[in-house]
């Protein structure tokens, strides 16, 4: 359930801060469903996407780019143009149109996954659900509303993506003939836009996001012959399951191996794809005891999908809320474009046989995570000077060094511009000499910024610099030969204050 006053409370501080603005744009009244990143939640953003990145990169996948806009016939073949719906309900009297799902989880608690319209409308009548807007009665039937978001290109109907998986598929032959054979992987870190009804839930709702989608191209008969699955198959993940035949969900920790053994996992392959979705966000310093992985119910699974979880994350406003799926999408995407664009879509054994690869699937996005971070490391104070606080993990902070000159005179402001320009090319740096080093520390807390660097009159006769620890408020002095090495393993976790 939603805790509506942190919500304001930190909707207010991402505002203000410069992280959000929105729904954008704000001076035209806003348009639910889009948000822009003010400085500093653009430099999270980046910190989020080059965690997923380097991530990615060291398992051995390569990133592509594909375009947002495609012909409509790729969507035809993807299901998207027929099915990619949402169920609403319209008000018989002022005539708005609600995803009937949202609504009734809203108003009774109740999990919907899975459901029919007849459910849907029963309850609707059973609960006495009325119009939010305007508590007129609903009309007594269910629509389909798309999701996709139409335009014409040279006059012919085409959609802007609202996935990046699918233009990820479609250069399969290329990425075939590039990576020589198969398995391989790649991945994309783009814009995708889906036409939500009326999305109200910030961040995690939106008409135009940036999703992360990473594939792995695999031999059907090589899914249980992964090596890289034999480094990782002790390691426990939080499993939200039904465990020993008990009907009732539970979060357990269990290694790979068993979870594979006791068949919740049903491949290698396909374990070692949820372990490296799961360090994604353990990366990106969600804490491990805020994520829960669930199993999809077998009416929830896509007809196609052999094997599908969810990595869901507990947010201080939203509660559990999904923020990763990984899915076995078998060989239903080529074989649907095959068919659709004539082509073979194949890839071949060592002993000439011809068959179409599976695709295992990592599909999440980068503003999730951006949310994630401030609503669980912002902090507000009520006591004192009700400064707010942003405890964001250290290597995480938008804004890396905060620099400061103790006086706006005495040199103290050159050398300490000599002190940003000699960092600025390895981290973000902040320049601040305005009012008092007290109100500079706290303008730098709420930023989340680690380390303040304070030159004082010492610091012209010593040629070194203050360095104050955001959370333990603890200082050092570090010359500036060495200024530049100690910061890099201050961040990195490598070195710490004693
Ligand atoms: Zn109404």
């Amino acid at each position: 359930m939603q805790n509506e006053d942190f919500l304001k409370d930190l909707n207010a501080f991402m505002q203000s801060k410069g992280f959000i603005y929105g729904p954008f744009p704000e001076i035209y009244n806003g348009v639910s469903g889009f948000y822009a990143y003010g400085p500093l939640g653009k430099l999270l953003k980046n910190k989020v996407e080059n965690s997923v990145r380097s991530i990615f990169f060291s398992n051995g996948f390569r990133e592509l780019e594909c375009p947002t806009v495609v012909p409509d016939i790729v969507w035809q073949a993807s299901g998207h143009l027929d099915t990619f719906t949402d169920q609403t309900v319209e008000c018989a009297k002022c005539k708005s149109v609600f995803r009937i799902d949202k609504l009734i989880e809203e108003v009774t608690g109740k999990e919907t996954a899975g459901w029919k319209d007849k459910q849907f409308l029963e309850t609707i009548k059973k609960e006495k659900i009325s119009c939010p807007s305007c508590k007129g009665a609903f009309k007594e039937e269910v629509k389909a509303y798309s999701l996709m978001m139409k335009t014409l290109v040279a006059g012919k109907p085409f959609s802007l993506r609202p996935e990046t998986a699918t233009v990820t598929y479609l250069p399969f032959k290329r990425l075939n003939e590039y990576f020589r054979k198969l398995p391989f992987a790649v991945f994309q870190i783009g814009k995708a836009y889906r036409n939500e009804i009326s999305p109200r839930q910030h961040l995690l709702r939106l008409r135009e996001f940036t999703q992360a989608e990473a594939q792995l191209f695999i031999d059907p008969k090589e899914k249980n012959n992964w090596t890289k699955y034999e480094s990782i198959k002790k390691e426990k993940l939080p499993l939200y399951t039904s465990h020993h035949q008990e009907k009732q969900l539970k979060v357990e920790l269990i290694s790979l191996d068993d979870a594979l053994k006791h068949k919740h996992i049903k491949s290698k392959a396909y374990a070692w794809c949820l372990h490296l979705a799961y360090k994604q966000f353990l990366s990106m310093g969600i804490p491990a005891e805020r994520i829960r992985i669930r199993q999809h119910l077998d009416d929830e699974r896509a007809f196609y999908a052999d094997d599908a979880w969810d990595i869901e994350i507990k947010l201080n406003t939203f509660g559990w809320t999904e923020c990763c799926g990984v899915h076995d999408r078998t060989d239903y995407d080529l074989k649907k474009h095959a068919e659709f664009s004539k082509q073979s879509l194949e890839a071949v054994r060592d002993n000439g046989e011809k068959y179409v690869p599976h695709i295992l699937e990592i599909a999440f996005g980068t503003d999730r995570p951006c949310f994630t971070l401030m609503d669980m490391f912002y902090e507000k104070k009520e006591d004192g000077e009700g400064k707010s606080t942003f405890k964001i993990p250290y290597h995480m902070a938008p804004i890396d060094l905060a620099v400061f000159p103790l006086q706006k005179k005495d040199g103290l402001p050159e050398y300490a511009e000599k002190v940003k320009e000699l960092l600025e090319r390895d981290f973000i740096v902040d320049f601040d000499e305005s009012g008092s080093i007290g109100k500079r520390y706290l303008r730098a807390a709420e930023a989340g910024t680690p380390y303040a660097l304070t030159i004082d009159y010492d610091s012209l006769k010593m040629k070194d610099v203050t360095i104050r620890d955001r959370d333990t408020e603890k200082q050092i002095r570090v010359s500036e030969k060495e200024l530049k090495e100690t910061l890099k393993k201050l961040l990195s976790g490598e070195m710490k204050f004693l």
